[in-house]
């Protein structure tokens, strides 16, 4: 009964309950709401046991909004145990559980008549499933989590003031591991209201931090555990490197503890929380950069999002340039290249390029060509030539060039390069120079073999130098006593690249070097070889300690037997040509030890009865096959001449011209034919072409000769028209002249002596060629017949020659002189256009060819020596090769003097009356030069002196009313020569 009125008293309360219930907070972000009591307006149906303890009852909150209530109030009644169990409450993914209970409890003091069986607790539990189990409540399956007390109950005076506290308590369970769960109310005899019971539990909700996205997480079991969430970049981002963003969950559901981050990725820069692109004309190149940058120089982009911009046409970015930097370009050519010959050492220097590209990595690289004189024919220089301080990478403008091969044409180019170059496609930009080296030593002879070592002999074979730089035309071996206390030294010579040193001592270490000559001079010495000879044997100890007599006897004994037979040798060769094979190759030998003086003789192969007899005598029979013919090259009178290659055992292959005998040709066509190989083979000469043998033992019969890539003399230097300086030219010239001075010492006349008939190598060397007798001179188109019989290359022959045959080494300087003429005019044909019978005659009246266009003074004094009239007044070879030697070594007397020696038009310069101002008047003058028909033009214009004649230029004579070109050419040709004389002769300074 007082339990039902108590009941009423309650339902009063509850009528007034939206007085106290809290305003209602709003829903804490960082919680997920299992069960809200509040929420639920139908009813609850939650299980109550005993059916007559808690009470579903209804109210309204503060909105008038229905809310569902339990309420129990059995105070009045011993031993109450009143459960109310909640509807299965499904856990999801939490692991701790929230449960807030909002009830009133009414103070047991105030109730009357209820001491002893009110309460003023209660008891709540909960029970774990996997799944809902029925209806059914036991207690045992409980566990409990708190007796619940109120911090506040309400007495009956606060219901008069209508002032009801409102209890709050949370209680936390978990850790849980099933599904979902149940919480009961345990009423042990209380009087409370349980107006609402929220569950829920707590998760840290998905939030964007650092660009990283951190998913809904779930808070840990513990209450101080935080559980570790990686982010995941958002769209264009990219984590930092090492550094991936994290954050941490905490029990209470606040992110905590950021770490790492994620950056917007190239071409995307960061926005609030997102990445933007880059907008065009912008670029951003890296993650770590913050902001995009527009384009640098000479680059664009029209695309957004780009991480690098392109480059404009013609600029280029280097793999090192970072994006940031402007686009470059190649530089343009470096300039003011000069440069500088020192025999085979040619030094460049130059300016920087105008224009750096825009970049300041500027290097220069030289690129080395050597050229035939051929200008397309270059080829790379090869790994011989040295660079100093280096070819490519250069910093500073200057560089060495050594090791090239002399009297060689090089071009050089010189190029600025930067780190684009190599990308650009555009034309190469670069300074450019072709230079011809001068005349130098050979380089080292190093690879030395021992060939036979002997008790008192070593034999010793070499290979040529790399660089021969020339033809060598001798060895010098230098030797010495290891272990002798003052070093003497010994040398002895060989022509070949072989020689044995003989009287040695036995068992005695010696040291050996080598080294090479050619016209440039000797080379240096080669690496040091230490050989010692084999030890004596007794026998010839004791014969020779015991018996010097009889060593003196036996070198007294074998030297007159060399000697008699050397002697003798040399008279029967005279009479069998002199000369034989053997000699010829014992020759190096007999040189070293005896040095017997006086040279070899010509002989004429005519005086042999058999022919076939001399070509074998002076010339090796070649095999065949060691012959390779590559190609045709020209044509001679007994077929064609093709360049190939020869390939003797144990020798370098080398370059060779191999004449042919066309096919069905008499026996008398062969003779002929293999005589020119008889007569070459007698010469070893630098400057005289060298036969390397032929084939007379099979078919065609060929002539094997030294290859002389330029061809013939007269027609290179009409190719290379003023492209050679004045030593060069002087240094062919002293070429033939040492050449020809060998066969004359030889008693060799060579009665053809012209340009065409000079041969010159790839370095300029020049070497006399065409050797025969009267077939030489059929051959010659240049010979004709003269009234004295024979045909006689008219032009370059001396007057003696053409008058009564006199063809001697004199004749043969005349025509040397008129080789001089060609080369220094560069293959000019002598006397131009005139007649073979008008230059015979000119000549008879003392008339000589005047200087070429810029000819040295001295170089054209030499020529009209060598065509005095007296043959006994021409100076000799050897005087020729020693005068320009002299000119050669002082270069100052090559220069020609402003004003004189330019190139002759025509009259020659007549030896007759040397001296012009030897004319009495200008009239006698113009009679001398056949241009007297003029006289009186000269007098009208006042010119009545010689010196006044001898200042006019071209103009003058123009303006004397002299039209015809040829004429006025002539005149001034004279004028020229007469001033040149003045100026020489005289010492007469004529001001033009
Ligand atoms: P030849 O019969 O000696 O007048 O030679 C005919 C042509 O062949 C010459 O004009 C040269 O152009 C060429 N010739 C002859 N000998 C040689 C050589 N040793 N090296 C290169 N070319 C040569």
């Amino acid at each position: 009964m007082l339990s039902r009125s108590l009941s009423c008293l309650w339902i009063t309360f509850c009528l007034h309950l939206c007085c106290f219930v809290d305003s209602g907070e709003a829903q804490n972000a960082k919680e997920v709401i299992l069960l809200d009591s509040k929420a639920q307006q139908t009813e609850l149906e939650w299980i109550s046991y005993p059916p007559n303890g808690w009470e579903e009852i209804s109210g309204l909150d503060e909105n008038y909004t229905p809310i569902r209530t339990y309420q129990v109030c059995q105070v009045m009644e011993p031993n109450q145990n009143n459960w109310l169990r909640t509807n299965w409450i499904e856990k999801g993914n939490a692991q701790r559980i929230f449960v807030e209970l909002k009830f009133t409890l009414r103070d047991c003091n105030s109730l009357p008549g209820v001491v002893g069986t009110c309460k003023e607790t209660f008891n709540l539990y909960y029970q774990e499933t996997d799944s809902e189990v029925g209806r059914s409540l036991r207690e045992n399956q409980y566990v409990k989590i708190d007796t619940i007390a109120a911090d506040e109950s309400f007495t009956q005076g606060d219901l008069g003031e209508r002032k009801m506290k409102l209890n709050t308590e949370v209680r936390i369970i978990g850790p849980l591991s099933r599904r979902g769960f149940y919480l009961a109310f345990q009423d042990v005899g209380a009087c409370i209201a349980l107006v609402s019971v929220k569950v829920y539990y707590k998760k840290c909700w998905s939030i964007i931090e650092n660009l990283a996205t951190f998913p809904d997480t779930v808070t840990g079991s513990e209450f101080s555990s935080l559980v570790e969430v990686e982010g995941m970049c958002v769209s264009d981002a990219e984590e930092e490197a090492d550094n991936s963003p994290k954050m941490h969950c905490s029990a209470e559901g606040e992110w905590l503890v950021p770490i790492g981050k994620c950056i917007c990725r190239a071409g995307f820069h960061q926005k609030g929380d997102a990445c933007e692109p880059c907008g065009r004309g912008f670029y951003k190149s890296s993650s770590q950069d913050l902001q995009c940058s527009r384009c640098p120089a000479h680059s664009f982009n029209d695309r957004e999002g780009s991480w690098r911009c392109d480059c404009e046409d013609g600029y280029y970015r280097a793999l090192s340039d970072p994006p940031s930097v402007a686009c470059t370009r190649p530089p343009s050519a470096p300039q003011n290249l000069v440069y500088n010959i020192n025999q085979t050492t040619v030094s460049l220097e130059w300016g920087p390029p105008a224009d750096t590209g825009g970049r300041n990595d500027v290097t220069y690289r030289v690129i080395c060509r050597r050229c035939s004189w051929e200008p397309e024919e270059c080829v790379p220089c090869g790994p011989n030539v040295g660079f100093s301080p280096a070819q490519s990478g250069l910093v500073d403008t200057y560089l060495s060039i050594v090791d090239l091969l002399a009297h060689a044409n090089y071009t050089f180019e010189v190029e600025a390069v930067n780190g684009v170059s190599d990308l650009s496609r555009t034309q190469r930009l670069f300074a450019a120079v072709s230079i011809a080296t001068g005349q130098a030593a050979p380089s080292q002879v190093s690879e030395v073999i021992k060939e036979k070592v002997q008790q008192r002999s070593i034999q010793l074979s070499w290979q040529e130098p790399h660089q021969p730089n020339g033809v060598i035309t001798e060895y010098e071996i230098k030797y010495y006593e290891k272990d002798q206390k003052d070093r003497i030294y010994s040398t002895v010579r060989s022509k070949s690249t072989s020689a044995t040193v003989n009287n040695l001592k036995p068992s005695t270490a010696y040291v050996f070097q080598i080294r090479a000559f050619t016209e440039a001079g000797y080379g240096t010495f080669g690496p040091r070889l230490e050989i010692t000879t084999k030890e004596e044997t007794t026998a010839a100890i004791v014969s020779s300690e015991q018996n010097p007599v009889i060593i003196i006897a036996v070198v007294a004994v074998a030297g007159t037997i060399i000697l008699v037979f050397m002697v003798f040798g040399f008279i029967i060769g005279r009479r069998h040509c002199g000369y034989s094979k053997a000699d010829q190759e014992g020759d190096e030998e007999l040189y070293f030890q005896f040095k017997f003086p006086g040279t070899k003789t010509y002989i004429d192969p005519e005086t042999y009865e058999d022919p076939n007899r001399a070509v074998h005598q002076f010339a090796k029979e070649l095999d065949a096959s060691c012959i390779k013919i590559e190609r045709v090259i020209g044509a001679g009178e007994f077929g064609e001449v093709c360049s190939g290659r020869l390939k003797l055992p144990g020798k370098r292959d080398v370059s060779v011209a191999i004449k042919t005998l066309k096919v069905g040709y008499t026996e008398k066509q062969r003779r002929d034919f293999l005589c020119e190989a008889s007569i070459m083979g007698q010469f070893d000469h630098p400057n005289v072409v060298h036969l390397e043998g032929v084939v007379t033992r099979g078919k065609p019969v060929m002539i094997v000769i030294e290859y002389m890539e330029n061809g013939s003399l007269d027609a290179f230097l009409r190719k290379h028209d003023g492209q050679f300086t004045v030593i060069q030219l002087v240094g062919m010239l002293r070429g033939i002249a040492a050449g020809m001075r060998y066969l004359s010492d030889m008693g060799y006349v060579h009665r053809d002596l012209a340009a065409r008939n000079i041969l010159v190598n790839s370095n300029l060397v020049c070497k006399v060629s065409d050797f025969g007798l009267s077939r030489v001179i059929d051959d010659d188109p240049e010979a004709v017949y003269t009234t004295t019989g024979g045909k006689i290359p008219v032009r370059w022959t001396s007057p003696e020659a053409i008058q009564y045959r006199k063809f001697t080494s004199a004749s043969d300087v005349w025509s040397y002189g008129i080789v001089m003429w060609e080369v220094m005019s560069y293959g000019e044909r002598p006397y131009w256009d005139m007649s073979n019978q008008d230059v015979i005659k000119a000549i008879e009246e003392g008339y000589r060819l005047p200087a070429p266009m810029d000819c040295p003074p001295g170089l054209h004094q030499l020529m009209l020596d060598c065509w005095q009239k007296d043959r006994a007044e021409r100076p000799k070879f050897d005087q020729i090769v020693g005068i320009l030697d002299k000119m050669i070594r002082n270069p100052n007397t090559l220069k020609t003097p402003v004003g004189t020696c330019t190139r002759p038009i025509s009259p020659l310069l007549d030896q007759s009356t040397p001296d012009f101002t030897a004319f009495r008047s200008v009239g006698e003058w113009l009679e001398a030069i056949k241009m007297e028909r003029y006289r009186d033009n000269f007098t009208a214009a006042g010119y009545s002196s010689l010196e006044s004649v001898a200042r006019m230029s071209i103009e003058d004579v123009m303006s004397l009313g002299i039209t015809l070109v040829g004429h006025q050419k002539k005149i001034m040709s004279s004028i020229q020569t007469m001033r040149a004389q003045m100026l020489h002769l005289h010492g007469t300074g004529v001001q033009v």
